[in-house]
Protein backbone atom coordinates (compact mmCIF):
# COMPACT_ATOMS: atom_id res chain seq x y z
CA UNK A 1 0.00 0.00 0.00
CA UNK A 2 1.45 3.50 -1.04
CA UNK A 3 1.56 6.17 1.23
CA UNK A 4 -0.03 9.97 0.70
CA UNK A 5 2.51 12.30 -1.02
CA UNK A 6 4.00 14.74 0.91
CA UNK A 7 5.62 18.92 0.49
CA UNK A 8 6.60 20.94 2.99
CA UNK A 9 4.41 23.42 4.91
CA UNK A 10 6.35 26.52 4.27
CA UNK A 11 9.40 27.31 2.35
CA UNK A 12 13.06 27.12 3.53
CA UNK A 13 16.25 28.40 2.63
CA UNK A 14 20.00 27.32 3.35
CA UNK A 15 23.13 28.68 2.24
CA UNK A 16 26.92 27.28 1.58
CA UNK A 17 29.81 27.16 -0.19
CA UNK A 18 30.14 24.70 -2.95
CA UNK A 19 33.19 22.04 -3.12
CA UNK A 20 33.90 22.35 -6.06
CA UNK A 21 33.09 25.43 -7.50
CA UNK A 22 33.51 27.56 -4.08
CA UNK A 23 30.79 29.47 -4.93
CA UNK A 24 27.89 30.62 -2.37
CA UNK A 25 24.52 28.70 -3.52
CA UNK A 26 21.41 29.88 -1.55
CA UNK A 27 18.81 26.97 -1.73
CA UNK A 28 14.84 28.27 -1.66
CA UNK A 29 12.96 24.99 -1.08
CA UNK A 30 9.32 26.21 -1.47
CA UNK A 31 6.21 23.73 -1.28
CA UNK A 32 4.50 22.18 -4.63
CA UNK A 33 1.42 20.62 -5.93
CA UNK A 34 1.21 16.63 -6.31
CA UNK A 35 2.96 15.20 -8.79
CA UNK A 36 5.57 17.45 -9.51
CA UNK A 37 8.03 15.77 -8.31
CA UNK A 38 11.71 17.89 -7.18
CA UNK A 39 12.42 20.00 -9.27
CA UNK A 40 15.21 22.59 -9.13
CA UNK A 41 15.11 25.90 -10.90
CA UNK A 42 18.23 28.26 -11.68
CA UNK A 43 16.96 31.60 -11.19
CA UNK A 44 20.29 32.78 -11.29
CA UNK A 45 19.42 32.62 -14.94
CA UNK A 46 17.26 34.75 -17.34
CA UNK A 47 15.30 31.93 -18.13
CA UNK A 48 14.99 30.29 -15.17
CA UNK A 49 15.48 26.69 -16.73
CA UNK A 50 13.67 23.91 -14.36
CA UNK A 51 15.89 20.90 -13.62
CA UNK A 52 13.72 17.73 -12.64
CA UNK A 53 15.40 15.62 -10.42
CA UNK A 54 15.06 12.40 -11.85
CA UNK A 55 16.99 9.82 -13.76
CA UNK A 56 16.40 11.09 -17.06
CA UNK A 57 18.47 14.30 -16.14
CA UNK A 58 21.47 12.51 -14.83
CA UNK A 59 24.81 12.88 -16.36
CA UNK A 60 28.16 10.83 -14.81
CA UNK A 61 31.05 13.25 -13.50
CA UNK A 62 33.32 11.69 -11.37
CA UNK A 63 32.94 11.40 -7.37
CA UNK A 64 29.52 13.48 -7.59
CA UNK A 65 25.82 13.32 -8.82
CA UNK A 66 25.06 16.23 -11.80
CA UNK A 67 22.03 16.71 -13.08
CA UNK A 68 21.00 18.73 -16.70
CA UNK A 69 18.35 19.66 -18.33
CA UNK A 70 16.93 22.87 -20.29
CA UNK A 71 20.53 24.12 -20.80
CA UNK A 72 21.04 23.96 -17.16
CA UNK A 73 22.71 21.97 -14.88
CA UNK A 74 22.94 21.03 -11.11
CA UNK A 75 25.84 19.30 -8.98
CA UNK A 76 26.38 17.69 -6.03
CA UNK A 77 22.69 17.22 -5.74
CA UNK A 78 22.64 13.64 -3.74
CA UNK A 79 23.16 15.03 -0.34
CA UNK A 80 19.88 17.01 -0.73
CA UNK A 81 18.21 14.66 -2.35
CA UNK A 82 18.90 12.20 0.18
CA UNK A 83 16.80 14.04 2.66
CA UNK A 84 14.18 14.77 0.96
CA UNK A 85 13.75 11.17 -0.24
CA UNK A 86 14.25 10.05 3.41
CA UNK A 87 12.11 12.50 4.70
CA UNK A 88 9.24 11.74 1.99
CA UNK A 89 9.27 15.11 1.16
CA UNK A 90 8.46 14.28 -2.83
CA UNK A 91 7.29 17.61 -4.29
CA UNK A 92 9.54 20.88 -3.56
CA UNK A 93 11.15 23.05 -6.02
CA UNK A 94 14.68 24.03 -5.03
CA UNK A 95 15.36 27.76 -6.45
CA UNK A 96 19.27 27.53 -6.69
CA UNK A 97 21.55 31.14 -7.27
CA UNK A 98 24.34 28.69 -8.80
CA UNK A 99 25.13 25.04 -10.43
CA UNK A 100 26.73 23.24 -7.21
CA UNK A 101 24.49 22.42 -4.21
CA UNK A 102 26.29 24.05 -0.77
CA UNK A 103 28.82 21.64 0.83
CA UNK A 104 28.00 22.53 4.45
CA UNK A 105 29.79 20.24 6.77
CA UNK A 106 29.87 16.98 4.18
CA UNK A 107 26.55 15.93 5.24
CA UNK A 108 22.38 15.83 4.71
CA UNK A 109 22.01 17.61 8.29
CA UNK A 110 21.76 20.87 7.94
CA UNK A 111 19.39 20.32 4.82
CA UNK A 112 16.94 18.00 7.03
CA UNK A 113 17.27 19.67 9.77
CA UNK A 114 15.57 23.12 7.77
CA UNK A 115 13.27 20.70 5.78
CA UNK A 116 11.74 19.18 9.25
CA UNK A 117 11.54 22.65 10.24
CA UNK A 118 10.26 23.45 7.80
CA UNK A 119 7.12 20.86 8.28
CA UNK A 120 5.57 18.29 6.09
CA UNK A 121 2.33 18.33 4.79
CA UNK A 122 0.40 15.86 3.05
CA UNK A 123 -1.16 16.05 -0.36
CA UNK A 124 -4.29 14.74 -1.66
CA UNK A 125 -2.50 12.06 -4.41
CA UNK A 126 -0.92 8.87 -3.64
CA UNK A 127 2.69 8.31 -4.15
CA UNK A 128 3.77 5.77 -6.65
CA UNK A 129 6.01 2.16 -5.71
CA UNK A 130 8.24 0.33 -7.47
CA UNK A 131 8.17 -3.09 -6.43
CA UNK A 132 10.87 -5.34 -8.40
CA UNK A 133 9.87 -8.77 -8.95
CA UNK A 134 13.48 -9.92 -9.86
CA UNK A 135 16.87 -9.29 -8.12
CA UNK A 136 18.38 -6.78 -10.70
CA UNK A 137 22.44 -6.16 -10.59
CA UNK A 138 25.00 -3.57 -11.76
CA UNK A 139 28.92 -4.44 -11.64
CA UNK A 140 32.05 -2.28 -11.40
CA UNK A 141 35.27 -3.46 -10.76
CA UNK A 142 36.00 -6.87 -9.16
CA UNK A 143 34.48 -6.82 -6.12
CA UNK A 144 31.93 -4.02 -7.00
CA UNK A 145 27.88 -4.36 -7.27
CA UNK A 146 24.57 -3.31 -6.43
CA UNK A 147 21.87 -5.64 -6.16
CA UNK A 148 18.10 -4.73 -5.95
CA UNK A 149 15.79 -7.42 -4.69
CA UNK A 150 12.32 -7.74 -4.10
CA UNK A 151 11.56 -7.21 -0.03
CA UNK A 152 10.13 -9.31 2.49
CA UNK A 153 8.22 -6.50 3.66
CA UNK A 154 6.86 -2.79 2.08
CA UNK A 155 9.76 0.01 2.62
CA UNK A 156 13.13 0.21 1.45
CA UNK A 157 16.37 -1.83 3.17
CA UNK A 158 19.81 -1.05 2.46
CA UNK A 159 23.18 -2.17 3.30
CA UNK A 160 26.50 -0.60 2.33
CA UNK A 161 29.82 -2.91 2.50
CA UNK A 162 32.43 -0.26 2.34
CA UNK A 163 36.18 -2.09 2.13
CA UNK A 164 38.94 0.07 0.42
CA UNK A 165 40.94 -3.19 1.33
CA UNK A 166 43.68 -4.36 3.64
CA UNK A 167 46.15 -1.44 3.52
CA UNK A 168 43.15 1.36 3.02
CA UNK A 169 43.41 4.09 5.98
CA UNK A 170 39.93 3.85 6.04
CA UNK A 171 38.59 0.94 7.80
CA UNK A 172 36.17 -2.18 6.40
CA UNK A 173 32.78 -1.47 7.64
CA UNK A 174 29.17 -2.69 6.84
CA UNK A 175 26.43 -0.62 7.94
CA UNK A 176 22.87 -1.78 7.31
CA UNK A 177 19.29 0.00 8.23
CA UNK A 178 15.46 0.27 7.27
CA UNK A 179 15.33 3.84 5.71
CA UNK A 180 12.59 6.09 7.31
CA UNK A 181 12.34 9.56 8.32
CA UNK A 182 13.48 9.27 11.79
CA UNK A 183 15.80 6.68 10.62
CA UNK A 184 17.57 8.85 8.71
CA UNK A 185 17.43 12.00 10.96
CA UNK A 186 19.02 10.35 13.84
CA UNK A 187 21.82 7.55 11.75
CA UNK A 188 22.39 8.37 8.08
CA UNK A 189 21.69 12.65 7.62
CA UNK A 190 24.82 13.27 10.21
CA UNK A 191 27.46 10.93 8.34
CA UNK A 192 29.80 13.33 6.35
CA UNK A 193 31.54 12.84 3.10
CA UNK A 194 35.43 11.45 3.33
CA UNK A 195 38.54 11.65 1.37
CA UNK A 196 42.24 10.60 1.95
CA UNK A 197 44.58 13.21 2.36
CA UNK A 198 46.19 11.87 -0.79
CA UNK A 199 43.30 12.82 -2.76
CA UNK A 200 42.85 16.21 -0.88
CA UNK A 201 46.52 17.12 -2.01
CA UNK A 202 45.77 16.01 -5.46
CA UNK A 203 42.45 17.75 -5.84
CA UNK A 204 43.92 20.98 -4.63
CA UNK A 205 47.12 20.65 -6.88
CA UNK A 206 44.73 20.78 -9.65
CA UNK A 207 43.37 23.98 -8.09
CA UNK A 208 39.99 22.35 -7.31
CA UNK A 209 38.57 22.75 -3.73
CA UNK A 210 41.24 25.35 -2.31
CA UNK A 211 39.00 26.66 0.33
CA UNK A 212 37.96 23.09 1.50
CA UNK A 213 39.83 22.33 4.87
CA UNK A 214 39.62 19.28 6.75
CA UNK A 215 36.76 21.31 9.19
CA UNK A 216 34.14 21.12 6.36
CA UNK A 217 34.36 17.35 5.58
CA UNK A 218 36.82 14.23 7.20
CA UNK A 219 39.99 14.07 5.71
CA UNK A 220 41.89 10.65 6.32
CA UNK A 221 45.85 10.83 7.42
CA UNK A 222 47.36 7.33 8.63
CA UNK A 223 46.12 8.04 12.15
CA UNK A 224 42.20 8.61 11.27
CA UNK A 225 40.33 11.82 10.77
CA UNK A 226 42.98 14.68 10.80
CA UNK A 227 41.52 18.05 13.03
CA UNK A 228 38.50 16.15 13.44
CA UNK A 229 36.22 13.78 15.08
CA UNK A 230 33.83 11.09 13.75
CA UNK A 231 30.49 10.89 14.29
CA UNK A 232 29.83 7.30 14.46
CA UNK A 233 32.55 4.30 14.01
CA UNK A 234 30.98 3.32 10.78
CA UNK A 235 30.25 7.43 9.91
CA UNK A 236 32.22 6.47 5.92
CA UNK A 237 29.93 3.29 5.66
CA UNK A 238 26.62 5.48 6.21
CA UNK A 239 27.53 8.42 4.36
CA UNK A 240 28.06 5.97 1.21
CA UNK A 241 24.58 4.56 2.42
CA UNK A 242 23.35 8.17 1.86
CA UNK A 243 24.97 8.81 -0.84
CA UNK A 244 23.21 5.55 -2.21
CA UNK A 245 19.85 6.59 -1.19
CA UNK A 246 20.12 10.04 -3.09
CA UNK A 247 21.45 8.68 -5.82
CA UNK A 248 18.26 6.35 -6.00
CA UNK A 249 15.96 8.77 -5.19
CA UNK A 250 16.19 9.89 -9.08
CA UNK A 251 13.53 6.66 -9.64
CA UNK A 252 11.35 9.68 -8.61
CA UNK A 253 9.14 7.00 -7.00
CA UNK A 254 9.21 4.79 -3.62
CA UNK A 255 10.98 2.21 -3.94
CA UNK A 256 9.91 -1.18 -1.82
CA UNK A 257 13.14 -3.33 -2.12
CA UNK A 258 16.44 -5.09 -0.69
CA UNK A 259 19.36 -2.92 -1.58
CA UNK A 260 22.84 -4.42 -0.97
CA UNK A 261 25.63 -2.36 -2.40
CA UNK A 262 29.83 -2.87 -2.17
CA UNK A 263 31.71 -0.28 -2.92
CA UNK A 264 29.70 1.41 -4.97
CA UNK A 265 29.68 5.00 -6.55
CA UNK A 266 27.78 7.54 -7.89
CA UNK A 267 28.17 6.04 -11.02
CA UNK A 268 26.80 2.37 -10.52
CA UNK A 269 23.78 4.31 -8.09
CA UNK A 270 23.21 5.92 -11.14
CA UNK A 271 23.28 3.14 -13.27
CA UNK A 272 20.86 1.28 -11.43
CA UNK A 273 18.44 4.64 -10.57
CA UNK A 274 18.27 4.47 -14.20
CA UNK A 275 17.12 0.84 -14.96
CA UNK A 276 14.76 1.41 -11.56
CA UNK A 277 13.51 4.88 -13.68
CA UNK A 278 12.71 2.53 -16.70
CA UNK A 279 11.51 -0.65 -15.34
CA UNK A 280 8.83 2.29 -13.43
CA UNK A 281 8.43 3.51 -16.82
CA UNK A 282 7.98 0.41 -18.90
CA UNK A 283 5.72 -0.86 -16.34
CA UNK A 284 3.46 2.01 -14.63
CA UNK A 285 0.11 2.93 -16.81
CA UNK A 286 0.25 6.49 -18.26
CA UNK A 287 -1.99 8.33 -16.79
CA UNK A 288 -2.45 12.40 -16.89
CA UNK A 289 -0.39 14.80 -13.82
CA UNK A 290 1.86 11.60 -14.19
CA UNK A 291 3.94 11.84 -17.19
CA UNK A 292 7.70 10.99 -16.56
CA UNK A 293 9.42 14.62 -16.36
ZN1 LIG B 1 28.26 12.10 -0.42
Amino acid sequence: MSRMQNTIQSPCRISGRGYWSGQVNTLTFLPAAADTGIRFVRVDLSSRPVIPAVAESRQGMPLRTRLAANGAEVDMVEHVMAALFALQIDNVEIHCTCAEMPGLDGSSQPVALALEAAGIRPLDSRREVLQVSEPLCVEGKPGQFLRVEPADAPGLTVEYHLDYGPDSIIGQSVYRTQVTPTIFLNELAPARTFITRQEADSLQAQGLARHVTERDLLVFAAHGPENNTLRYPDECARHKALDLIGDLALCGVDLHARVTARCTGHQLNGLMADKLRSLWRDSAPRTAGRVAA
